[in-house]
C-alpha cells in the first residue's frame, strides 16, 4: 500500500474505525494523523493507535494527499474554512458526514478541489460496514482508488454515479441497519408470544440474524434463492412466508424505504 499520508477531522467513532482498519490492513501509522479540538479524544486516539493527533486542523491537514472529514454535519462549515488554506492541491477530501453534498464541500473548499461523498453505515464500526460512494467530476482515478482504500478500512465500498442516489443508498443502507434491528426484535417478541422465554427468545432470534447473515456473505447464492433452499413445501418456513406474503411484507419494506427517502430529501 501507498505512504501516502491520510489525516482525519474529527478523531470519533467513525475515524477510530477507519483507523483500525488502515493499519490493520498494513497502512502505517506514520503516515495517518488524526486532528480533534478534544483533549480526551486525542489521548484516546494516540493511545489505542499510536498515531500523531494534533489539537489544530490546519496543522494536520498541511501535506496530506487525503483528508477524511470525519465530524458531525453542524460543525463542517467551520471544518471547511479551517482546512481551505492549508490543503494541498493534490489533496482529496472525503466526507463521511451525512447530508453534506458535493456542492457544499465546494463551497467551503473551492470547485477545483477533489471531493468524495461517502455514507457508511454503522456496522462501520464493526469493519462490517457498507459506504454508498460518490465523487465531484474533478476527482482523478487514484483519487478514487484512495478514497476505495480508505473506505475499505470499515468494510465495503460501492461507487455510485449520481449524487441524487445518495438518498436512496441513505433509505436502503445507512437507515438498514435499524431494519434488521427492529426485525429481530419482533421475532424475539414472537417467541415469546409463542411461549419461550423472553431471554431465549431473544437468544434464537438474535443469533438466527447473525446466521442468515453469515450465510448471504459467504453463500455464493442470491438472497431469493437461500430463502428457496430453506422453504420445503408445505413446511413451517412455507407456512411463515405466506403469511408474510399475505401480510404485504414486501410493500411494508418498500414503503419504509420510500418514508426514509422521502425524510432524507427534506433534511438535504
Ligand atoms: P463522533 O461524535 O464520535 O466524532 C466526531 C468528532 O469530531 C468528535 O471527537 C469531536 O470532538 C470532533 N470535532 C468536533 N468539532 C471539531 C472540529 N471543529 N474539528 C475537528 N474535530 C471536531 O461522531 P461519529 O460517529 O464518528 O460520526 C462522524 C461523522 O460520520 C458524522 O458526520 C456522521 O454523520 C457520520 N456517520 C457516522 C456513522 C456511525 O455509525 N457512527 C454512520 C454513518 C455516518
Amino acid at each position: 500500500m501507498s505512504e501516502s499520508t491520510i489525516t482525519f477531522i474529527g478523531g470519533g467513532n467513525m475515524a477510530q474505525a477507519l483507523v483500525g482498519g488502515l493499519l490493520a490492513a498494513g497502512h502505517p501509522g506514520s503516515a495517518i494523523r488524526v486532528a480533534d479540538p478534544s483533549e480526551t479524544q486525542r489521548q484516546q486516539v494516540s493511545e489505542q493507535f499510536g498515531v500523531a493527533t494534533f489539537a489544530d486542523n490546519a496543522e494536520a491537514v498541511s501535506g496530506a494527499r487525503a483528508v477524511v472529514l470525519a465530524v458531525k454535519p453542524q460543525v463542517m462549515a467551520p471544518v471547511l474554512e479551517s482546512i481551505r488554506e492549508p490543503l494541498a492541491e493534490n489533496a482529496v477530501v472525503i466526507s463521511v458526514a451525512a447530508g453534506i453534498t458535493l456542492d457544499g464541500l465546494a463551497r467551503g473548499l473551492g470547485e477545483s478541489t477533489a471531493r468524495v461523498r461517502a455514507m457508511p453505515n454503522t456496522p462501520a464500526l464493526y469493519r462490517a460496514g457498507i459506504t454508498g460512494v460518490v465523487a465531484s467530476r474533478n476527482c482523478r482515478e487514484e483519487d478514487r482508488a484512495l478514497a476505495t482504500t480508505i473506505l475499505e478500512a470499515a468494510g465495503r465500498v460501492v461507487w455510485i454515479n449520481e449524487e441524487s442516489q445518495m438518498d436512496a443508498v441513505t433509505a436502503v443502507s445507512g437507515s438498514g441497519p435499524a431494519y434488521f434491528f427492529a426485525f429481530t426484535e419482533h421475532l424475539a417478541e414472537a417467541g415469546v408470544h409463542a411461549g419461550l422465554p423472553p431471554a431465549v427468545a431473544l437468544e434464537l432470534a438474535r443469533q438466527t440474524a447473525i446466521g442468515a447473515g453469515v450465510m448471504l456473505a459467504e453463500s455464493e447464492h442470491e438472497p431469493g434463492e437461500l430463502r428457496r433452499r430453506v422453504t420445503s413445501p408445505g413446511g413451517t418456513t412455507e407456512a411463515a412466508l405466506k403469511s408474510f406474503a399475505g401480510s404485504k411484507m414486501a410493500a411494508m419494506i418498500d414503503q419504509a424505504v420510500q418514508a426514509a427517502l422521502r425524510r432524507g430529501r427534506e433534511l438535504g
